[in-house]
Order: C-alpha cells, then sequence, then structure tokens
C-alpha cells in the first residue's frame, strides 16, 4: 500500500505540475515518509489530506517593471505561493536569483509547511521570490526593484494573512526596502515582513537564528553519538546568511571551520576560517570568496564550488543551495570520516546522497528540522511585534535553543514511533505532517 500511495501520488503530483523537479523532488521525499501515516490512519486518506497539501492554497505570478540605473526598462517575474494555512499565517521567505521560477518557489513552500509545524509556533507554508539578480546592481536598483515588487505584493501579504522574510539575495537591505513601501502603499506600521533592521521592529538573533540554530540541531546529533564539537574539523558551504553564523556558533563551540564557499569557488584555511574577514567581505563589501586569500596568504582558493565536499571533515553544514551534494559527494564526505551532516540550506542533499549517508551511519539533519532556527525566530519576531516590544539577546537565544531542542525530539520520538528509529529524514516529515494534518481534520474541508 504504502508503494503504491506514493507512485499514484507522484504520478498526479508530476501531471499537474509539469516540469517542476524540484517540487517532485520535495513532494516524493515527504511522500515516502508519511505514506505509513497515512496507512494507519484512514481518516487522513479518505480525507485526501496529502492531495490538498501538495496542492496550494493560491499562487501568485505577477510582472514586476522597474528601471536601471541607465534609464532601461527592465522586466522581472514576482512569485508568491500561500501554500498552508492551516496552523498560522503563511510564513516563508522571498529568494531573489536569476534561477527563481514556479518549481523553486513550490519546493521551498511545500517544504516550509512541515518545517514551520516543527518550530512549535503557530505559522503556516508559503514562499516567494524573484528571477531578479541583485548581485552587482546598486543600492539603487535594488530599491526600485523591491519597491515594485512590494507595489504587487502588498495586496496579497499582510501581518496576520501572509508574512514573508528573507531567503537567497533576500537580506536586510531588500527586506527594509520592501517594508518602506509596504508602509507607503498600506498607510499602517505592522510586521508583514521579519528580518527587520533592530531599529525598527526587528529581533535580536533573526540575523543569526538559522545558522546558530543549525549548530544547535547538531548539537543533539552529535550527542547522540557521543561526541561534542570540540576539536571537529567543518566544512560549511555558502558565505552568506545562513553559512555565517553556522561558522560562527561551530567556532564558539570549539570546532574549526576550515572551507566556506560562494558560486564561484570555495577557500580552504586549515588555520580555521577567519569570520570577521568572511564578514566584512561578504556583508559589507559584497565582494567575493576569493577576495579572502589576499588578507590570509596561508589559505587557498579554489574556483568551482562543486569540489567542497572533498575537503576532509567530520562535520558537513550544506548552506548554499538546493541539489548541491550528489551521491559521489556524499560517498567522498563518508570516505574522509564525516560524522554528521546538517542541512542548513533547503534541500542541499540530493535523494541519493541522502541514502548514502543513512547507510553508512552518517547522521544526517535534514533541513526541515535543522534550519528551521531561522522561521522560529522569525514567529518569535512577529510575537514581539505583535507585543509591540523587544526581547533581550539572551531571551531570544534561549528560546531559539529550546525551539531546536524541542524540534530534536519530536523528529526522534516520531521515527521511533513509525519503526524508523534514528531516521530523522523520516521522523521530521511524519512529526510536521501529523501536526497540520490533525489541524486540518478539525477545520473541515477548506
Ligand atoms: P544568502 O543569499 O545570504 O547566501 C547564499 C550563499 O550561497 C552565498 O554564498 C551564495 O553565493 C551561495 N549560493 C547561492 N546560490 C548558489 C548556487 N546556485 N550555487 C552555489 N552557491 C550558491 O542566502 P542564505 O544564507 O539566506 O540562504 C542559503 C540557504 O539557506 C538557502 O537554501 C535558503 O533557502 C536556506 N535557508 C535560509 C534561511 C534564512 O534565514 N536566511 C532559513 C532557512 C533556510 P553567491 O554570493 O556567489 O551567490
Amino acid at each position: 500500500m504504502s508503494k503504491e500511495f506514493v507512485e499514484r501520488m507522484m504520478e498526479t503530483v508530476v501531471a499537474r505540475n509539469p516540469g517542476e523537479t524540484e517540487f517532485h523532488q520535495a513532494v516524493r521525499e515527504v511522500a515516502e515518509s508519511v505514506a505509513v501515516v497515512i496507512d494507519k490512519n484512514p481518516q487522513f486518506a479518505k480525507m485526501k489530506i496529502f492531495e490538498r497539501m501538495v496542492e496550494p492554497e493560491r499562487q501568485m505570478i505577477f510582472r514586476v517593471p522597474w528601471m536601471n540605473d541607465k534609464n532601461e526598462v527592465q522586466v522581472n517575474r514576482g512569485f508568491r505561493v500561500q501554500f498552508s494555512s492551516a496552523i498560522g499565517p503563511y510564513k516563508g521567505g522571498i529568494r531573489f536569483h536569476p534561477s527563481v521560477y514556479l518549481g523553486i518557489v513550490k519546493f521551498l513552500g511545500f517544504e516550509q509547511i512541515f518545517k514551520n509545524a516543527l518550530t512549535t509556533t503557530p505559522i503556516g507554508g508559503g514562499k516567494g521570490g524573484s528571477d531578479f539578480d541583485p548581485k552587482g546592481k546598486s543600492d539603487n536598483e535594488v530599491m526600485r526593484f523591491c519597491q515594485a515588487f512590494m507595489t504587487e505584493l502588498f495586496r496579497h501579504v499582510g501581518p496576520d494573512t501572509d508574512v514573508p522574510a528573507g531567503d537567497i539575495g533576500v537580506g536586510g537591505r531588500e527586506i527594509g526596502f520592501m517594508f518602506g513601501q509596504y508602509k507607503r502603499l498600506t498607510n499602517s506600521y505592522t510586521g508583514v515582513l521579519t528580518g527587520k533592521g533592530l531599529e525598527w521592529g526587528g529581533s535580536l538573533v533573526r540575523t543569526e537564528a538559522t545558522g546558530y540554530g543549525l549548530v544547535y540541531f547538531v548539537t543533539r546529533m552529535l550527542e547522540a553519538k557521543g561526541k561534542s564539537w570540540k576539536g571537529l574539523d567543518v566544512v560549511v558551504s555558502g558565505s552568506g546568511n545562513v553559512a555565517i553564523y553556522a561558522v560562527e556558533k561551530a567556532h564558539q563551540l570549539g570546532a574549526r571551520v576550515v572551507a566556506v564557499s560562494d558560486s564561484n569557488g570555495y577557500i580552504v584555511d586549515s588555520k580555521g576560517i577567519n569570520i570577521d574577514t568572511v564578514k566584512q567581505i561578504k556583508e559589507v563589501e559584497r565582494g567575493r570568496i576569493k577576495e579572502y586569500v589576499q588578507r590570509h596568504p596561508s589559505a587557498k582558493y579554489h574556483e568551482g564550488c562543486a569540489d567542497i565536499w572533498s575537503v576532509p571533515c567530520q562535520v558537513a553544514l550544506p548552506s548554499a543551495t538546493q541539489n548541491e551534494i550528489d551521491e559521489a559527494a556524499a560517498r567522498q564526505l563518508v570516505k574522509n570520516g564525516c560524522l554528521a551532516v546538517g542541512e542548513g540550506a533547503n534541500m542541499p542533499s540530493t535523494p541519493e546522497a541522502i541514502q548514502v549517508f543513512l547507510d553508512n551511519n552518517v547522521a544526517f539533519g535534514p533541513a526541515k528540522a535543522a534550519n528551521a532556527g531561522g522561521v522560529a525566530t522569525s514567529a518569535l519576531e512577529m510575537c514581539q511585534n505583535s507585543m509591540r516590544l523587544s526581547w533581550t539577546f539572551e531571551e531570544v537565544d534561549a528560546r531559539l535553543k529550546l525551539i531546536m531542542n524541542s524540534i530534536y525530539e519530536q523528529c526522534t520520538k516520531a521515527a521511533d514511533a513509525y519503526g524508523q528509529k534514528g531516521n530523522l529524514v523520516a521522523g521530521a516529515n511524519i512529526a510536521g505532517f501529523l501536526k497540520v494534518a490533525k489541524a486540518m481534520m478539525a477545520q473541515g474541508l477548506v
């Protein structure tokens, strides 16, 4: 029955969403995990819970016209997919990257449903983005684009409806420009976006949250193997928001991060990556990671980012983009003695890579669970905005730690309960699915 359920589901999803390969990949992974739950709970099959979950409640695709610095008209495409409001307002980031199309936004939005359910906070799932590339654009161009994007998006979002945040290519600068435009269009000052600046409604720890949360989660995975971070070598891909704060926290806990990357290449610094230099290059100067070696001549730069997984490490934290670890890279990591992989990015490991990790007793923390600290802290930002007050760094960080611990517990318990002890992929999918499924059952056919 389980296998038949998965194949029937996939046949429908592929036929109804042609060409959206990342979305198909994300749905298949969840379907494979929850088939056993649906088997045991015929009421979910009868009410077509999974069939409803794979169909977004609403999806918007819109034109984004804007003017570049040479006074030339540019046309981009904007997306917002509101997947599920079963347990709260839609919540999920906005990605600006030339590779963005509907299939990417839908894979991210679908994952977000279950991730958000795991956070213990009341938020539904959604995602958005555009094929706009912020790289190489002036601040004024980015501002004009963000204003044009929000000029359409504003009618679909709101603090109790849909609360977007950042993702690849969308950081504090972009959130600021979009927030300003929303405020102007609606004449209201509300927590419609998270990841805001600290002076105007943002939460302490939100910037650090995904990377720190990832390391808190992997701490539990290492503890289950009787290990701590002390003395471990770590490889982190990417050098953006998630990667930077994963490196920072791993260092604080006694590990040594030896490599980071961007989309052009990677650097290896066997003395340990100097995170202040990376922050300066990436957050302040918006430069390329290869500039690191000019400031630390003992480090080495390698063109192309795929080979980063050949750098020996005990912990790998893929934190750049989807499908960046394939089967060959996974085998290389195993061969080099990797003990644990924690996904900072969304779906960075291919299904074949995940199988290699599971078969070789590598502790594997799937994105839905391991990188949920970002959206969880966004939910804490929403909470502070509603109460019109701000918590201290220590208070938010303590809540983040509690949440990551709770996610770890939910995943291990659900995996245990369904006969998959230690499989956090199955655990995360099952625990997230059950919470949303129960809410959908309670709310009737909507
Ligand atoms: P950033 O834009 O801050 O950084 C992305 C990093 O990944 C950059 O170093 C970028 O290099 C690299 N990168 C992006 N696309 C590619 C690609 N196609 N190939 C190789 N490298 C690439 O994004 P974030 O750090 O916010 O996001 C990283 C990942 O984490 C994404 O998968 C995102 O969905 C996920 N995530 C983010 C959360 C958050 O709170 N920000 C929350 C949960 C998940 P370059 O600068 O050269 O483009």
